[in-house]
């Protein structure tokens, strides 16, 4: 696979495993144990232009692809998929919105922060009863002269309670139902916004998920982002670009456990001999290693897709829906060919395998993903 990037992309990934070996994998074990945001690893990234990564220069971005943004949540997320979501919430779901279809204002108010890392991003669509049905929200925009008054409560929001921005969908023509909602640009220290309950997670337990609560908080109509009453396009079109970074950090997830599976089977020794020498281990890491360049593959394919401006999102969700797939089994298999250490915490394969399960169910179940594929499907099948 590696043999498909150019140097811009091999750049990426060597700085990336520098800093993950220095920063980030150190830190893993303890921001797991403890539930703790990795605020200091942020900074360290803000420093390095990853959160401007795929983003023009115009504004502060690093003029990279989304190639190269795919490689940098796959490097974080081999070390600490807590730390890859962050990436990936920041960038796709906040910042490449504002990118894409904020106007000049917009873009010279926000960008240059968020893609500088001096603010971090979040976006806030689940609601309650409105998850795998994003159609069915109930947070309302009520109309007034030179603003909107958004009410309503939004939950699982990664990044939550560290952001400084968050993108917030809302209906701003309730009984159109979906077709009546719309996006806006919240500042976190907005009158009336506040987060609330922090979850307490399987995995990626450094991430902050937290609910968001909206008690008549002010927007100016400055803040509607793209077009009144447009925003479920817009929103599955966030989602499409957000399951690459999903699929990303479920790659690397997969290929940090394999990392770690091949070096312990190489060391154990049981009946006098390494237990890699065994045909049954040989046999789980070699299907272990070709799901995950069957996962990589498709992850790539995806962000080359949407790089040449071709439409990605059947791509997206194949991606997203194999390397989750493939994560969960692979995590599994690693920590059954680590015997009871690998149900011990003293291994890193334990704490990949709870954080595995979150990338076949955030940005869109599995399921989600098959309702995506089967309408391109038959889409295309009708072309
Ligand atoms: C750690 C974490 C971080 C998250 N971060 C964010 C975030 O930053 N922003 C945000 O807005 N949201 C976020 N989410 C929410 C996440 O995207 C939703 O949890 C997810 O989309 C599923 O919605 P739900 O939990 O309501 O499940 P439900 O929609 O209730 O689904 C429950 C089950 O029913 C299945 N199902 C539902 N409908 C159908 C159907 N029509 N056909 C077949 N099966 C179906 C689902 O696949 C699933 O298996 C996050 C969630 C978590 C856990």
């Amino acid at each position: 696979m590696d043999h498909l990037l150019n140097d811009q992309h091999k750049l990426v990934q060597k700085t990336l495993r520098d800093f993950t070996a220095n920063e980030v994998k150190p830190l893993a074990k303890a921001i797991d144990e403890g539930e703790r945001f990795p605020r200091e690893t942020v900074s360290k990234m803000a420093e390095m232009n990853l959160f401007g990564l795929p983003f023009d220069t115009a504004y502060g971005g690093a003029g990279g692809d989304t190639v190269s943004y795919a490689i940098a949540v796959l490097e974080l997320s081999k070390a600490c998929a807590t730390t890859g979501v962050i990436l990936s919430a920041h960038v796709s779901l906040c910042a490449a919105p504002i990118a894409t279809w904020g106007n000049d204002a917009q873009k010279e108010a926000y960008l240059p922060g968020l893609l500088s890392g001096a603010s971090l991003g979040a976006f806030g669509l689940t609601e309650p009863n409105a998850g795998t049905d994003a159609g069915a929200q109930k947070t309302v925009a009520t109309e007034h002269d030179d603003h909107f008054v958004l009410n309503g409560n939004k939950i699982f929001i990664t990044n939550a309670g560290e952001a400084d921005l968050y993108i917030i969908s809302a209906l701003t023509n309730p009984d159109a139902r979906h077709r009546g909602i719309s996006l806006f640009i919240v500042e976190a220290d907005t009158p009336g916004f506040s987060v609330g309950k922090k979850e307490m997670k399987l995995g990626i337990r450094g991430s902050s998920t937290r609910e968001l609560i909206l008690d008549n908080v002010t927007v100016p109509k400055a803040n509607l982002l793209g077009k009144r009453d447009k925003g479920f396009a817009m929103i599955m079109e966030i989602l499409s670009g957000g399951r690459i970074g999903i699929a990303a950090q479920a790659v690397g997830i997969t290929e940090g456990a394999i990392e770690e599976a091949l070096r312990y089977t190489s060391e154990r020794k049981q009946f006098g001999k390494p237990i890699i020498s065994f045909q049954n281990t040989q046999f789980m890491l070699a299907e272990m290693e070709t799901k995950k360049e069957a996962a990589k593959q498709l992850l790539f394919k995806a962000a080359r897709y949407k790089d040449q401006g071709r439409p990605y999102a059947k791509e997206a969700a194949m991606a997203k829906l194999y390397a989750g797939n493939t994560t969960t089994e692979v995590t599994q298999q690693a920590v059954q060919l680590f015997g009871g250490y690998g149900y011990t915490r003293e291994y890193d394969v334990e704490r990949m395998m709870r954080d595995a399960k979150i990338t076949e169910i955030y940005e869109g179940t599995n399921e989600a993903q098959k309702m995506v594929i089967a309408n391109m499907m038959m889409k295309e099948g009708a072309a």
